[in-house]
């Protein structure tokens, strides 16, 4: 039977035999090129980001549409300074928390009322409403509780807080406010009608810090995350940037039904922890995507799906966001490969 990119998407969350292999785009820089806007405008505009990525679908025809506008909407929501170049995603600029000690101070945010979340909101609806009868919409909740800590604190600073075991109490404070926010705008994606949240906790990853930091301070955050999105009865995906196969384990057990796969990661240890628990969603890597050719990316595809597609609970995609400059032609092949080499025959 051949599915719709919805009913594709779904079966394969579900963990049963979909068709073929589904494919996503981590596409909101792509998105904003093929905009011709400056991207500052942009991703200020809910309107330009919907039309973009519905047209980026009509074009490409993935499976799977992940919208956000970078990392930076929640921690501009709480206070950060952030910057918005013409040409390249936000950044921010100044954290939200000088002292440690300050941690009491901050304000919590209203997803429907601060900085860029509204924005972020309403593309949600407004893609959903337009196409997502047919096509899995992924909403994303911006950063994990991790992450999101680490910039209202500035990253340095915080590792360096970590680094030292700096003021612990105030820390876990800390995260448990960054904790609150995420699951404000998780929840809040889920109710603008998102098919599923996710987030990307980019900065929780063995690149940065041992498993045992990642144990203490982003693996029991991002897991109350995922409880609470599962009891309002969502799907969330996880996303940790690097090569996560040390604690790739603890990402599905944080029970998001959906991991997300970085290039760096080995892909065959993350399936056997995966396996029959949730959906693997990776690996081609996103620097292949925008400077090799289509047949190397053909290439990398039919790889990932080989060595992680048996049985389902597969879904193609990049490891992480895709640039800016990703050529068509190689973002053809992606979706290609899928359909070539990801067919199940049941
Ligand atoms: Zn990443």
């Amino acid at each position: 039977m051949v599915m719709n990119a919805l009913e594709r998407a779904l079966t394969t969350i579900n963990l049963q035999l979909p068709d073929r292999v589904p494919v996503d785009l981590h596409s909101f820089a792509l998105a904003a090129r093929h905009s011709g806007r400056p991207f500052g405008e942009f991703f200020h505009s809910a309107d330009l980001m919907a039309e973009a990525q519905i047209g980026l679908w009509r074009r490409f025809g993935h499976d799977v549409i992940l919208l956000e506008n970078g990392t930076t909407a929640t921690a501009e929501a709480l206070g950060c300074k952030v910057v918005y170049p013409d040409d390249a995603p936000a950044k921010v600029t100044e954290p939200a928390l000088n002292r440690l000690s300050d941690v009491g101070k901050l304000r919590m945010c209203n997803p429907e009322k601060d900085a860029t979340l509204p924005v972020l909101l309403r593309t949600t609806r407004l893609v959903k409403n337009q196409i997502g009868r047919e096509v899995f919409v992924m909403g994303r909740a911006d950063q994990g509780p991790f992450s999101l800590a680490a910039m209202l604190r500035g990253i340095n600073n915080f590792l360096m807080d970590l680094a030292y075991g700096r003021e612990k109490e105030n820390i876990h404070q800390l995260l448990d406010f960054a904790t609150e926010a995420v699951i404000r705008l998780a929840l809040a994606q889920l109710e603008a009608g998102a098919h599923a949240t996710s987030i990307g906790d980019s900065l929780a990853g063995p690149s940065l810090i041992s498993r045992e930091m990642y144990l203490e301070y982003a693996y029991p955050y991002e897991k109350r995350v995922v409880e609470t999105v599962k009891k309002a009865g969502g799907l969330i995906a996880l996303h940790i940037c690097g090569d996560t196969t040390l604690i790739v384990d603890k990402m599905v057990e944080t029970g998001a039904q959906i991991v997300e796969i970085d290039e760096r990661t080995d892909l065959a240890t993350a399936k056997r922890h995966a396996q029959g628990r949730c959906c693997l969603l990776g690996q081609v890597s996103p620097t292949a995507l925008s400077h090799e050719s289509a047949e190397m990316i053909t290439h990398l595809a039919q790889k990932t799906i080989e060595t992680a597609a048996g049985g389902g609970g597969l879904i193609l995609g990049p490891g992480c966001a895709m640039a800016s400059d990703t050529p068509d032609e190689n973002v053809h092949a992606l979706v290609q490969a899928a359909k070539t080499y990801g067919v199940y025959h049941s």
